[in-house]
Order: C-alpha cells, then structure tokens, then sequence
C-alpha cells in the first residue's frame, strides 16, 4: 500500500507542479486540512546499534485527503514550504508529536524522545523557542524527550539561527542535524551551533558496501562526529549488511526499513509495550 501510494502522489505532484490553478487548489486545501484536521503523523523507529533497542521515533507527517488518500510529504512540503503554510503545519507537528509522547509516557510505556522536522521558515520567526517552550508547558513533555531535525538552507542567517538553537538547548531539548552531507555547509553546523546529534543521509548508505569512497566517507563522518562529542545516527538502512557496517564503525544509532517504516502511533505503542520487548 504504501510504495503504490508513493508512486501514486508523485504523479500527482508532477501534474500539479505544471498547472498553476492546481497549486492554488491543493494551497486552498491545505489550508483547510489543518482545520479539518486531516494531517496525521506516522513515526519511525530509531534503534540503538548495541543493544538493538528503540530509543526514539521520528514523527513524519502524511496528508489523509478526502478524496486522494494518503499523501506523502514530499508531494506537499514543497508547496507548504514555498507558501508559507509550513508553519502552521509545523507547528501542528510539534504540538501533536509531543502530546502523542507524553500520552505514551502516561500509558506507562518507557520514555523515548520524538524527534520532529523543523523547516528553515519556521526559524525565521523570532520566538521559535518561546513556542517550543509553550508546547511543552501545554503538553507536559520533559524538554529532554523532544529533539528537533534542522536541515540546512543556502538562504539562512547563520547568526540568527544559531542564537534560536542556543535558546532552544536551555530549554533542554535536542538538536539534530538532519540529512548531513547533502548540503554546502553541513561542517558550519558542527562548527558554529550546539547540536547533539547528526543524522548521516540515506544517500551515503545506500551504497556503504559497494562504493568505497560512501564507506570512507561514513567512517570519517562517524569518528569526526564522536571526536566533536556529536551522537551519530544513519538514515535509510536497509540491508543487514549495512547495519553490520554501521555497527563496526561505532555508529550509535540506526533508523530504516531493515527494522521498520514509518508506522502508527498505534504501532508504537505495541513496539514500546513491555510484552513485545
Ligand atoms: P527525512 O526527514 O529525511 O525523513 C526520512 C524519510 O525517509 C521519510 O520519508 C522515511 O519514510 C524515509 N525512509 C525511512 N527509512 C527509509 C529507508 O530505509 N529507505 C528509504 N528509501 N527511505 C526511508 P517521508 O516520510 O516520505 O518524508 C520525506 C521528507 O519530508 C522527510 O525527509 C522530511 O524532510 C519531510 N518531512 C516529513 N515530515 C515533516 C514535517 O513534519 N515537517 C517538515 N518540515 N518536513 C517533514
Ligand atoms: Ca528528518
Ligand atoms: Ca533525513
Ligand atoms: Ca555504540
């Protein structure tokens, strides 16, 4: 269901892109589906390489759409991103992340962070901490269980952003940077700003036992990273081999479909559950 459903939305996202009257359609639309509430979020299993334990979840957006179904992020976030909608459909993300966390917590399940995506747009605003801070005051989620995923944008003010990630680790939450390697500055990031822990691109891994230089690159990522006192997770494992590889090389954490996609809150609460462990 889900590899058709992407394929599906690709397609989708290929006509709306050439007509206009389309984007403006599907831009109305989500603007409506925050109030209809028909954004729902699937999470993805983070795992310990050591213990091969679930120590976090990565919260992923999908737009349920009344009459095209299931639609994936990157048929809609370029859009949202473009017209500014990210932000409300961020901060939705945000407060529904970390209500559905604490909900687990209360349930008596073993805590674990979320980690949720932040867009570049929502950095531009001044208060992003204060908002953070108010979602976590509404919620009731410790700080230490919510760590953001920034990404790197060509366009930001490398010394704005940094003094809202520094607010943002006061307040004790975690900061990820996501998809390292594919941008022009991912060393600015290890550099200039107080992060945590970095998430090595699926693109490097993919071909971590084929391509010798992807491998030299991995290793030199992860020995740099815990040189820096930086936590390293990778993206896209797929293969046993793969993991075999991140695990020899120190690599702390995992996330992919060799363990799990990205599933239902629902499912979550199964994994975590002391039965299934
Ligand atoms: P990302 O943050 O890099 O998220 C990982 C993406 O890789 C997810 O796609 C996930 O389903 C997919 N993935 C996970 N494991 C594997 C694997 O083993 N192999 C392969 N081929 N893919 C894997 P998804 O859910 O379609 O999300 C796509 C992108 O959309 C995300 O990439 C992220 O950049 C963006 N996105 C998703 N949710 C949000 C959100 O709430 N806010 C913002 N700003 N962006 C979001
Ligand atoms: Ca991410
Ligand atoms: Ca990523
Ligand atoms: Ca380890």
């Amino acid at each position: 269901v889900k590899e058709s459903g992407k394929n599906d939305c690709l397609l989708y996202s290929e006509s709306w892109s050439n007509s206009s009257l389309e984007r403006l359609t599907l831009q109305h639309e989500m603007y409506r589906a925050i109030q209809r509430s028909e954004f729902i979020l699937h999470y993805q299993p983070q795992y310990d390489l050591d213990s091969c334990r679930m120590v976090g979840v990565e919260a992923l957006v999908r737009w349920n759409h009344p009459l095209k179904g299931i639609i994936f992020p990157g048929s809609f976030i370029p859009l949202a991103e473009e017209s500014g909608m990210i932000v409300q459909i961020g901060d939705w993300v945000l407060e529904e992340a970390c209500r559905q966390n604490k909900a687990w917590q209360d349930a008596g399940l073993p805590p674990i962070p979320v980690s949720v995506n932040l867009s570049i747009r929502q950095f531009v605003q001044n208060d992003l901490a204060t908002k953070v801070s108010a979602v976590l005051d509404k919620t009731g989620l410790d700080a230490k269980y919510l760590d953001l995923e920034i990404t790197e944008s060509m366009t930001m003010d490398v010394g704005h952003v940094s003094r809202c990630i520094l607010a943002l680790t006061e307040l004790g939450v975690g900061i990820s940077v996501d998809d390292f390697g594919t941008g022009y500055s991912s060393f600015h990031y290890l550099k200039n700003f107080p992060i945590d822990r970095l998430k090595i691109d699926r693109s490097f891994v993919r071909d971590i036992q084929q391509d010798p230089s992807d491998a030299e690159i991995v290793a030199a990522i992860i020995a740099m990273a815990h040189n820096l006192n930086i936590q390293v997770i990778a993206e896209g494992v797929e293969t046993e081999g793969q993991m075999e590889f991140l695990r020899k090389h120190n690599c702390d954490e995992m996330q992919g479909y060799y363990w799990s996609p990205p599933v239902s809150s629902d499912n979550i609460e199964q994994l975590l559950s002391p039965s299934h462990i």
